[in-house]
């Protein structure tokens, strides 16, 4: 169809649109703004009030929403909003059209008509991307379960690309991560705030297993180091923020935005001591690892509000670091410094995508460094740490090393001092003489810092690390090779 608007004496050039009706055009939200702007529902005392003002309509350009404290005054807008459509030959759909009861149902279940046809009462309704169910506690809970569901699905199809492309490198992983995955899990994050925690359980593990398979870590991992070694913010605490910056924006919009009395109510609510989006928020920020107060002015103080802003970001930072500095599985990643461009200088940063899982390009190599690093490989140390079925929990100093049984089988051991086995050996004098070429200022380190603080320094070498992720992986396989030493007496008898 070929379409032309005319503002007084002036037309438009025509122009053709090949979808059917204008709804699915660039021009048609602001044109049915125009057309629909003059549909005005009266007042009446059962509307629902956002402090102070009465509020019964909401539209997203076709999509509304009629509302009221009683069914006899929505039915009498519902007809309102009917003739107003009749006058504009506007044809309403009673099929699509659907109709909710928000808290106790009354006796007898009245019938909502649209003109002469029956609307239908639904318990839940999808409304601008958002799921809201009526006959749960929480009217978002059908939203979570549903995001949920597609950031599972969209992270299921990422890591099917395997299959055709290979391993998928880390860079790209979070790439892919922002870009499919994360938009479901912060979906009405601004609205719906996590206080039930068991409808967020589900985001939590989707973006847990994504961030491992990306790794290439157990699915029993350490949580901190997800974050650490990625720079990913934990979802509970980024859905916290995205509410955080709503309310930002909603602060220096004008008195005359109803956006702006939902917030007034909702500051209202809570002062008054009463279950409210503010409430809500107050009870998320109170259960960080450093609780944090917020008062009910602060919710209209833009200077207070990214005061707090930034104190959540510290609080869920001084956690995690907590986490890796008094973990026994994380002592590798413990005091790296790395560079800071704002300050230009070199501090101690808790969570960042670390050099080593991007500048490592061949996936075997990155995983095995990786492992190492996190605990996460099968040396001797890491895996009679626990109990299996027929053998009990082993103590650290009988750990021995598989090849020597002189010494406990850790990281540095097997990397840096174990000289009981040639091959070894051998592969250590190769590896030494290449890293030393790739970054000569490690030389002189290895000669007079211990073993501990040089494999520390190698990681942390922009030069070497490429290296010395072939070689963890190389020496992994070396001790998988061969058969793990257990010492005699912790069997479970059976
Ligand atoms: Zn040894």
């Amino acid at each position: 169809m070929v379409f032309a608007v005319k503002y007084g004496d002036e037309h438009c050039l025509p122009f053709r649109s090949l979808i059917g009706l204008l709804t699915g055009d660039s021009a048609s939200p602001g044109l049915w703004n125009v057309f629909f702007a003059d549909f005005r529902l009266r007042e009446h005392p059962d509307d629902v009030r956002l402090h102070g003002h009465a509020v019964s309509q909401a539209e997203q350009a076709d999509d509304n929403i009629i509302m009221s404290t009683s069914f006899s005054t929505l039915q009498a807008k519902v007809n309102q909003f009917f003739d107003w459509c009749t006058g504009k030959r506007v044809f309403v759909s009673a099929s699509k059209s659907k109709w909710m009861i928000f808290g106790p149902l009354p006796h007898i279940i009245p019938t909502l008509r649209l003109g002469n046809l029956i609307v239908e009462l639904v318990s839940e309704f999808k409304y601008v991307g958002v799921w809201l169910t009526s006959i749960t506690a929480n009217v978002f809970s059908r939203h979570y379960a549903a995001s949920a569901a597609k950031a599972r699905n969209a992270s299921n199809a990422v890591f099917a690309m395997k299959h055709r492309v290979g391993s998928l490198p880390v860079k790209e992983g979070l790439q892919l991560y922002m870009a499919r995955v994360d938009c479901y899990l912060i979906s009405a994050a601004e609205i719906s705030i996590d206080v039930d925690a068991h409808l967020i359980e589900e985001h939590l593990d989707a973006q847990h297993l994504f961030l491992r398979r990306l790794l290439g870590i157990n699915s029993r991992s350490m949580l901190a180091v997800l974050f650490t070694e990625t720079g990913v913010m934990p979802i509970r605490i980024r859905r916290l923020l995205l509410a955080l910056s709503r309310l930002q924006y909603m602060v220096h919009l004008g008195d005359e935005r109803r956006v702006r009395w939902a917030l007034l109510d909702s500051v209202d609510l809570f002062r008054a001591g009463h279950p409210s989006w503010a409430g809500d928020i107050a009870i998320l920020l109170r259960a960080l690892p450093t609780p944090i107060r917020i008062a009910p002015g602060d919710y209209l103080s833009i200077p207070a509000i990214e005061a707090i802003t930034k104190k959540v970001v510290e609080a869920v930072d001084a956690d995690l670091q907590f986490d890796i500095n008094f973990l026994r599985k994380t002592h590798l990643l413990r005091n790296r410094l790395e560079y800071v461009e704002e300050s230009e200088t070199l501090s101690l940063v808790t969570r960042r995508r670390r050099h080593y899982l991007t500048m490592t390009l061949i996936p075997a190599h990155r995983i095995a460094l990786t492992r190492l690093l996190l605990s996460d490989h099968n040396l001797s140390v890491e895996r009679l740490r626990y109990r299996t079925r027929y053998r009990l929990p082993i103590p650290r100093e009988e750990r021995l090393c598989r090849l020597c049984r002189r010494a406990v089988e850790d990281e540095v051991h097997a990397t840096l001092d174990c000289d009981a086995h040639p091959p070894l050996v051998a592969l250590r004098a190769t590896f030494l003489h290449d890293i030393f070429e790739c970054d000569p200022a490690l030389k002189a380190q290895y000669a007079i810092l211990s073993h501990y603080d040089f494999l520390c320094r190698m990681v942390s070498s922009r030069k070497g690390v490429t290296r010395l992720a072939k070689y963890a992986c190389d020496v992994l396989a070396l001790f998988d090779s061969f058969e793990r030493f257990i010492p005699a007496g912790y069997e479970v008898v059976r």
